[in-house]
């Protein structure tokens, strides 16, 4: 039983608009799903991936309208990794989000940048066989493109204290001073740095939590072993889209263990996914009053298919 990497990414944006032009224009990833946030359904959850919406490259999106900004501090996610195809491809983004008014930071091997909002994400050069994970987007060639995540960095002053419930219980392997926990499909790295000195404020441009990926088979026994391990996670909750189980690990980062599948093409086309606003059946019955209350969204991979 082993977790497969990284099934999705949750942040806050304070403006929907805005985050679909960043993530779905600049970016070039696929706004596979436009949905409300299940637990608050006045607001939207956005998600964006690959072509195919595949776990391992999803990065999704609550919206509270307006937000203030908040910061990354111990206990959370500060950086999202992502990988991409060889040095020409840094180069590629380099110049493409220089032109979209970002100021990327060139290193090495990578390219650093943060959202409009401040969330810090990095992209680093594969290196592994895991199937690539790209979307389409009339302006990004496909070897230049994002290839899903590679990890994730948190802020954690005792990452000792977590090393326990990732290890034994969850299964990540030591790789250098970093941790990596790898599947049958796909393996992710999770990483932790010193934390600042200010307390961090959940907010626009923050990670809410990180999702790790499961077979449907295993959910169950995995939601026993985190028990067992003394964490105390959630029951499993029904997402509609992928079933769900909670948790907060010893550092304080808010962890969830989602099934691969049934997935976004549970209730759209595969190739009409994200066009329209989709709610799970139980919240079906208030579509009318859900749609008054959510400004509608242009999505910018329309416009430039168009162009
Ligand atoms: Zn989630």
């Amino acid at each position: 039983m082993r977790l497969d990497g990284i099934h999705h990414i949750t942040a806050i944006t304070g403006d929907a608009q805005a985050n679909v032009d960043f993530y779905a224009g600049t970016l070039g990833l696929r706004l596979v799903k436009q949905s409300v946030n299940q637990d608050d359904p006045t607001v939207y959850h956005l998600f964006y991936a690959d072509e195919h919406g595949s776990a391992g490259s999803d990065l999704t999106f609550f919206e509270y309208p307006g937000a203030t900004r908040g910061r990354p501090g111990a206990g959370m996610v500060h950086r999202v990794l992502w990988r991409v195809g060889s040095e020409e491809a840094l180069e590629f983004w380099a110049g493409r989000l220089g032109a979209a008014g970002v100021e990327p930071e060139r290193t090495d091997g990578s390219l650093r940048f943060a959202d409009p909002e401040g969330l810090a994400h990095e992209l680093l050069i594969d290196r592994t066989d895991d199937e690539p994970l790209v979307a389409d987007h009339p302006e990004i060639p496909k070897e230049l493109a994002l290839r899903g995540f590679d990890g994730v960095r948190a802020y954690s002053a005792d990452p000792a204290g977590s090393r326990e419930l990732l290890e034994a219980a969850l299964g990540y392997a030591v790789r250098d001073s970093d941790f990596e926990v790898r599947g049958d499909r796909r393996g992710s790295l999770y990483a932790y740095d010193p934390p600042p000195p200010e307390r961090g404020l959940q907010g626009a441009g923050t990670v809410h939590h990180v999702a790790w990926a499961s077979t449907p088979a295993d959910h169950e026994a995995w939601l026993q072993r985190v028990l067992e391990a003394g964490a105390r996670p959630t029951p499993v909750i029904d997402r509609f889209y992928f079933r769900s189980i909670y948790f907060r690990e010893p550092s304080g980062v808010l962890f969830e263990i989602a099934t691969l599948g049934p997935g976004f093409a549970i209730d759209e086309d595969a190739d009409r996914l994200g066009e329209k606003l989709s709610l799970p059946p139980p919240l079906e019955p208030q579509r009318d009053r859900i749609e008054r209350g959510l400004a509608p969204l242009r999505n910018p991979r329309k416009s430039a298919a168009r162009a």
